[in-house]
């Protein structure tokens, strides 16, 4: 689709998850023009600080919206402010007849409900409200009874549409019943005014869960009756976990920022995001740009689409390997900063680059290399101790000899102790890190303060210095 403009329009009545994250990145990259709309309508369950986190999540995805809320202050972006216009759509189709107030009570509703599924028929408005009279509807209201507006859905008619996802799709407006179109308090139910701003805020492709696909039919009922021009419409696979289930807590979901609080990059978030559902050519960490330029609604697949932690953590790791020493510097814990030695700083991230994948760890690392903490498994601890206090004897010799020269320290130790491979590094490595994996073995023994690296060697060597 040449110059769409797509949008994205969320509920602020939680947190952002993934599926709803993958909903704005796919609008965000398949729209020439992406809008932001907050569909604020349910007073309930909506709250502002929501918005402001949601805001928050968009800005840290990197998903600029071209139009939209200024900031999290309600604006005309916001459908809780936007009632005057829904009321002048509610006029016409009851000055026209295409919906009527309905008086039915929500039990008397759930009554009728009930009767019809257990005579196997799907639920629908039964038009009990359908055909009142001027007089009886004034009576009702007298009696101090709120009614909802039903629009009168048109009986005969087949409603048809191209969606980019599942293809042709085709519904009888019979089968849908007249439904809701503002509740009893007076807000606008969600087809109406969702279908509502779309034509009048532009938007010419829809893109959203396919949760919403018989949601469709009732919307381009309602444009039709408004004369308003329909976008297209493209319905995404909805995202399970790694058990096929529906995406959720106990499957691994997650919130953005509690992703963002691990200290995933939104790089990796998005490059996982863009592929759930969605095929890309290349596995190359790719850029915001290239991620939008190689977007292809075509590449959109229909079954369900299945979220897998451990594919976000490649993109992770891809992300720290890649990421420049600002950004890596920027992502440590403020403690970690604290810690690091100025003079050490690039060696450390260099360090942080090739083996952490969280701020978590990058701590741990400057804690073993910068402080005297040194916590240590019992086994790592016997590996340095078979090695024997001749072999510290010797190593603390090529130190004192070769100084910062990690090549030169090394040649001494090999000849002074006979020891190669493996029994010349695993024993160093426990003594200098505590640890037998990690960074490469001359990475630590530069990171190490001379006196430090002395102390660690010397604990094993018999020797108190
Ligand atoms: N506010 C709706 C939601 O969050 C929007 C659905 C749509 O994209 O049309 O589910």
């Amino acid at each position: 689709m040449t110059h769409a403009k797509t949008r994205f329009a969320p509920s602020p009545t939680g947190f952002m998850h993934l599926g709803n994250a993958r909903t704005a990145l796919f609008s965000a990259l398949s729209g020439d023009r992406f809008l932001l709309r907050i569909e604020d309508t349910d007073a309930q369950r909506s709250r502002a600080e929501f918005v402001q986190e949601l805001l928050a999540d968009l800005r840290w995805m990197g998903l600029a919206w071209d139009e939209g809320p200024a900031g999290a202050e309600p604006d005309d972006y916001f459908q809780s402010r936007r009632g005057a216009v829904y009321a002048r759509y509610y006029k016409e189709l009851e000055s026209s007849g295409l919906a009527y107030p309905c008086f039915c009570s929500a039990a008397e509703l759930e009554v009728t409900r009930k009767v019809q599924l257990s005579s196997g028929q799907p639920p629908r408005y039964s038009g009990r409200c359908a055909h009142l009279s001027v007089e009886e509807v004034e009576r009702k209201r007298a009696e101090g009874l709120q009614p909802t507006l039903r629009f009168r859905v048109p009986r005969e008619q087949a409603v048809e549409f191209e969606d980019a996802v599942r293809g042709p799709q085709k519904f009888q407006a019979g089968d849908i019943g007249d439904f809701i179109i503002r509740r009893a308090d007076g807000t606008p139910a969600f087809f109406f005014c969702n279908a509502i701003d779309d034509a009048l805020m532009g938007v010419t492709l829809v893109l959203r869960g396919e949760d919403h696909l018989a949601n469709t039919p009732r919307q381009l009922l309602l444009l039709e009756a408004l004369g308003l021009a329909a976008p297209a419409y493209a319905h995404i696979s909805l995202i399970v976990g790694d058990d096929g289930a529906p995406l959720s807590k106990r499957n691994g979901s997650r919130s953005i920022n509690q992703l963002r609080e691990e200290g995933y990059f939104s790089e990796a978030v998005n490059n996982m995001l863009a592929r759930v559902g969605h095929h890309y050519d290349s596995d190359d960490l790719l850029s915001h740009e290239d991620l939008k330029a190689r977007f292809d609604l075509s590449h959109l697949g229909k079954s369900p689409s299945r979220f897998d932690i451990t594919h976000l953590n490649h993109w992770q790791e891809l992300a720290v390997r890649a990421a420049d020493e600002d950004t890596l510097w920027a992502w440590l814990r403020e403690e970690t900063r604290a810690i690091t030695p100025a003079p050490s700083r690039s060696l450390f991230l260099e360090i942080v680059r090739s083996n952490c994948m969280f701020p978590a760890q990058a701590d741990e690392w400057a804690r073993i290399l910068f402080t005297d903490e040194l916590p240590m498994e019992p086994e790592t601890e016997a590996i340095a101790r078979q090695a024997g206090e001749s072999f510290f004897l010797a190593a603390l010799d090529a130190a004192a000899s070769a100084g910062p020269a990690f090549a030169h320290f090394m040649d001494q130790l090999k000849s002074g102790t006979g020891a190669k491979g493996k029994q010349l590094f695993m024993p160093l490595r426990a003594a200098l890190s505590g640890r037998l994996d990690g960074p490469e073995i001359g990475k630590l023994y530069a990171a190490l303060d001379p006196t430090r690296l002395r102390r660690r060697l010397a604990e094993y060597a018999g020797e108190a210095q």
